[in-house]
């Protein structure tokens, strides 16, 4: 089959710009589309290409009549949900291939896809069950059943049978094709760490479930890891690219994983830096796993702080406390590891708990603090817990910097005092 993987172009509405004049909260993401590399590594024996729309808006319909897909994959986080629909419905107007739709929205909300201009939905991890979908579509097949993808019935309740998600679905022998976006290797770099940097997926899942991620969705609750071989085979394939971002949303949620992982990169001899996203109570229990990654070359590590209140960390099922992050912190500065720490404001925020925000962050020195603002994103515990009170339904407000449901101060207010914060935050240079 001749395949369009689509990553969809940066997407998401802004209530301080429409509503107050406030600009400058945005959030830009310039990283590859490393779900969909690796979708294709695992579509062997069939033509596969990426349109990267975030990395070039304006390729799509050149891409589409040169290579005339018989089936369009369209990948896409929850603020990017409507632009997916968007897509699909003109690929079907233009030229009608098969629209398979998946990413973290399919995987959290899948019903939200299943209307006009879809075919099929993918949730959660898709490198095994897209591969078997495909496979049925090609062979002409019947592709119900198929755990983890379900043909669209608008109208009718979506039929998916969940998938039970194993270390298998991570095929592990099948690299990501860091080929199909050679073109734009330029373009990929991350704010905040600078400098082009490659993406590397050690694990997919998590080993927590706090009530505002997403994540767990992706691997029905399990946490997989990709073996050390599979690791360094995907860094190998970065050749000489010095910054690598581990993207798991938890990279050592497996301390005897990490520790080997980390061994063998200092055996290997790479002089690549590399950024990975931590919990702060694994480093505190292991201090010793961190010294070993410094060594690897672990230069940067982000952390979900978000919150200083250890009432308000448990009521997000954190299971951590205020105090652990700090321990944390003290034991990265220590060790020279740079920190990004996300910290989540409520809409329930009023000036004082604002300030003692801003007091914490100055107080630990945090190298780049990231404020988000709460967003109970469908299909979290959270957004159970809030649906109620949500007055904001259009997704594309959903890029975690605009209130969806009403704000205790009054929402100008609040707009103007996260700004101030978010300004502050990203011009603080530490020593
Ligand atoms: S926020 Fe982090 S620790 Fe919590 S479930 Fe998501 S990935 Fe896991």
């Amino acid at each position: 089959m001749n395949i369009l993987l689509i990553n969809p172009p940066n997407s998401g509405k802004s209530i301080p710009e429409e509503q107050y004049g406030i600009d400058g909260i945005k959030m830009i993401f310039r990283g590859e589309p490393l779900a969909l590399e690796t979708l294709a590594g695992n579509l062997d024996g069939h033509d596969v290409a990426i349109t990267d729309l975030k990395a070039a808006p304006e390729s799509l319909w050149d891409d589409v009549e040169r290579l005339r897909p018989d089936l369009v994959g369209i990948t896409g986080v929850t603020c990017e949900a409507n632009a997916v629909l968007s897509i699909a419905r003109d690929l079907k107007t233009h030229s009608d291939p098969i629209v398979v739709v998946g990413g973290h929205h399919a995987s959290s909300d899948p019903e939200f896809f299943n209307r006009e201009g879809i075919d099929y939905v993918v949730a959660g991890l898709g490198k095994r069950s897209f591969r078997e979908l495909v496979d049925a579509l090609a062979g002409g097949r019947p592709a119900d059943g198929i755990p983890g993808a379900a043909g669209t019935d608008p109208g009718g309740p979506l039929r998916l049978t969940p998938r039970k998600f194993t270390d298998a679905d991570l095929v592990d022998d099948r690299p990501p094709r860091y080929d199909l976006v050679e073109q734009h290797r330029d373009q990929y770099v991350m704010s905040g760490v600078g400098g082009k940097i490659g993406f590397v997926a050690t694990a997919f899942g998590c080993t927590h479930r706090c009530a505002f991620c997403a994540v767990p969705n992706t691997t029905g609750g399990r946490y997989l890891t990709h073996s050390v071989d599979a690791v360094m085979r995907d860094i190998a394939l970065l050749g000489d690219i010095p910054l690598v971002r581990l993207t798991d949303a938890n990279t050592f949620g497996d301390v005897r994983a990490s520790e080997a992982l980390g061994r063998r990169i200092i055996e290997r001899g790479w002089e690549k830096k590399f950024v990975a996203d931590v919990r702060s109570d694994t480093v505190v229990r292991h201090p010793e796993l961190f010294s070993l990654w410094k060594t690897a070359g672990l230069a940067t590590a982000v952390i979900g702080f978000e919150e200083i209140s250890d009432e308000r960390l448990a009521g997000y099922n954190k299971n951590t406390a205020s105090a652990v992050n700090v321990r944390a912190m003290e034991i990265l500065q220590d060790l020279g590891i740079r920190i990004i720490g996300d910290f989540i404001v409520s809409p329930d925020y009023t000036e004082k708990e604002f300030t003692a925000l801003e007091r914490f962050v100055a107080a630990h020195a945090i190298d780049l603090p990231l404020p988000s603002v709460l967003t109970p994103l469908p299909g979290t515990p959270l957004h159970d817990r809030m649906k109620d009170r949500i007055t904001i339904h259009d997704l594309d407000y959903y890029t975690f910097l605009n209130a969806v449901v009403p704000t205790r101060m009054p929402e100008a207010e609040f707009y103007e005092t996260y700004a101030g914060l978010w300004k502050r935050f990203l011009n603080l240079k530490h020593e």
